[in-house]
C-alpha cells in the first residue's frame, strides 16, 4: 500500500461538478490500495474575491486580519469534498491548516512552515478515511492564523508528504503539466515529459504560477517525488526529476514572465561605506524582499540604485525607505511599478555560451528596451517595459527554438 498526496488548485474545485470530479480522483487511488490524503486551495476566484474585500475596506490593512480573511475561502471547498467522497460512499474528513496542523513563522500573509505535525491525519488514514486539508494556510505559535503567499497550497501539499513520506505528490491542476513557456501566452508551448528540481526552481521563483516556488524548494530538500498534471484531462504530466545528461544538451529550457514586481530607483546616493545596508537593512527589517540590485557609482561619487520588489510591496517600499534616504543623504526616490521581468532558463546554460548575446538580440530586433539585467548560473533575466511582456516571451520562445523537439533544436 502506498500514500499519495494529491493537490487540487482553484479551477479543479471551482464548481460543484468539478469538486465530484476531483472526489472521484481521490477514490480512484483509495480504490488502488493506496492512503490518499488531498490539500485544496479555495474555489476559483474566491481567494481574489477576500481579498478585494479587504482592499476595499482599508488600503493599509492589518496582515494578521487579512490572514483571517483569505484563509476562509480554503474551509468551504475542503468541506464541500469531504461531503462529495461521503456522498459517493467513502469516509472522509476534513481538516483546517491549524488543526493538522501547519506550524508557520509568525510573517503574516507570506507565513513559511516550519513543522507539519501529522498524527491525526495518520491516525484517520489508519481508520480508512481520505483526507482533505485545506491548503495555504497554517497557525503560528501564538495561534494567529497565517498563509503562505498566494498559490501556497502546493507547498502545503509538499509540505505534507514529505512529513507523510508520501510515495508521490500530484498537483493536479487546469494544465496538463509544465510548459516551455505559459500556455496561455504562447500556443506554441511545449509540455515537457520531466524537468529538474533547479530548472523549476528557476521557473518558479521567475514567475511560472504553474507551482509555488517554496513547494518546489521543498520537494527539492526533501526528494519528495512530485508531478504536475491535469484534473480534467487524462495523461501522465511533467515529473520533476534530479538533473540528467540530456537535459544539458539545450541552451535554454524554458522562458518564465513576472509582471509582480516594480522597480525604485534611489538617486545620487553618496558614495560612503553602509549606505546600501541602511536601505536594504529598513526593507528587510519591514519583511520586503528584495530582488534584482544595480548599484553604479558615477566619476562624480555620486551613486545610482536601482533594485526590484513586489509590486504588493511597493508601496509600504516607498514609504519605508523615506527616513533611510534622509538619513543617508540621497536625492531622490523614483519608483516604476509598470515593469516586467522576463527570463530564459535552462541548466544547458551551464556548458553552452552565447544566451545572453541571443536574448539581447532577440529583444532589440523587436525593438525592446532592456532596463537592467541579472544572470545566475542557469539563467538570464531582463526587465522591461510591462506592456511589451507577451511580446518579449514570444520573440523569446522563438529564438530559443522551444516549439521544436529538443533533437530538432540548432545550436542546442
Ligand atoms: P491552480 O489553481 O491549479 O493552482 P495556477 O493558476 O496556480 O493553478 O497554475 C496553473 C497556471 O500556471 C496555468 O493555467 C498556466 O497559465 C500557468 N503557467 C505559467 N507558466 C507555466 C508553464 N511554464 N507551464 C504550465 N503552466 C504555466
Ligand atoms: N487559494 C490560494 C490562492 O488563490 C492558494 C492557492 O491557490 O494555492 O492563492
Ligand atoms: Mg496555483
Amino acid at each position: 500500500m502506498g500514500l499519495i498526496v494529491q493537490k487540487f488548485g482553484g479551477t479543479s474545485v471551482g464548481t460543484v461538478e468539478r469538486i465530484r470530479n476531483v472526489a472521484a480522483k481521490a477514490i480512484s487511488e483509495f480504490k488502488a490500495g493506496n492512503q490518499v490524503v488531498v490539500a485544496v486551495s479555495a474555489m476559483s476566484g474566491e481567494t481574489n474575491r477576500l481579498v478585494g474585500l479587504v482592499e476595499d475596506i482599508s488600503e493599509s490593512y492589518n496582515k494578521r486580519e487579512y490572514d483571517v480573511v483569505v484563509s476562509a475561502g480554503e474551509q468551504v471547498s475542503i468541506g464541500l469534498l469531504a461531503i462529495a467522497i461521503e456522498s459517493m460512499g467513502y469516509k472522509a474528513r476534513s481538516y483546517l491548516g491549524w488543526q493538522v496542523r501547519f506550524l508557520t513563522d509568525d510573517v503574516s500573509s507570506k507565513a513559511r512552515i516550519l513543522e507539519v505535525e501529522a498524527f491525526k491525519i495518520k491516525r484517520d488514514l489508519d481508520a480508512g478515511s481520505i483526507i482533505i486539508v485545506a491548503g495555504f494556510q497554517g497557525i503560528d505559535n501564538e495561534g494567529n492564523i497565517t498563509t503562505l503567499g498566494r498559490g501556497g497550497s502546493d507547498t502545503s501539499a509538499v509540505a505534507l508528504a514529505a512529513a507523510l513520506k508520501a510515495d508521490r505528490c500530484d498537483i493536479y491542476t487546469d494544465v496538463d503539466g509544465v510548459y516551455t513557456t505559459d500556455p496561455r501566452m504562447v500556443p506554441q508551448a511545449r509540455k515537457m515529459d520531466k524537468i529538474s528540481y533547479d530548472e523549476m526552481l528557476e521557473m518558479a521563483s521567475l514567475g511560472a504560477k504553474v507551482l509555488q516556488t517554496r513547494s518546489v524548494e521543498l520537494a527539492k530538500k526533501y526528494s519528495v517525488p512530485l508531478r504536475v498534471l491535469s484534473s480534467m484531462e487524462e495523461g501522465e504530466g511533467t515529473m520533476l526529476i534530479g538533473e540528467d545528461k540530456t537535459m544539458e544538451k539545450v541552451m535554454v529550457s524554458a522562458v518564465a514572465y513576472n509582471r509582480d514586481e516594480a522597480k525604485i530607483t534611489v538617486q545620487g546616493v553618496p558614495d560612503k561605506t553602509g549606505v546600501a545596508a541602511t536601505i536594504f537593512g529598513a526593507l528587510s527589517d519591514a519583511n520586503i524582499v528584495v530582488d534584482m540590485i544595480i548599484q553604479n557609482v558615477s566619476e562624480s561619487g555620486e551613486t545610482d540604485l536601482t533594485f526590484t520588489v513586489p509590486k504588493g510591496d511597493y508601496t509600504q517600499a516607498m514609504e519605508t525607505l523615506k527616513g533611510p534616504i534622509n538619513e543617508i543623504g540621497a536625492r531622490s526616490i523614483k519608483g516604476n511599478p509598470e515593469i516586467a521581468k522576463v527570463s530564459a532558463i535552462g541548466v544547458g546554460m551551464r556548458s553552452h555560451s552565447g544566451v545572453a548575446q541571443k536574448m539581447f538580440k532577440a529583444l532589440a530586433s523587436d525593438g525592446i528596451n532592456i532596463q537592467m539585467i541579472s544572470t545566475s548560473e542557469i539563467k538570464v533575466s531582463v526587465i522591461i517595459d510591462e506592456k511589451y511582456t507577451e511580446l518579449a516571451v514570444r520573440s523569446l520562445h522563438q529564438a530559443f527554438e522551444l516549439d521544436k523537439d529538443v533533437g530538432d533544436r540548432v545550436g542546442g
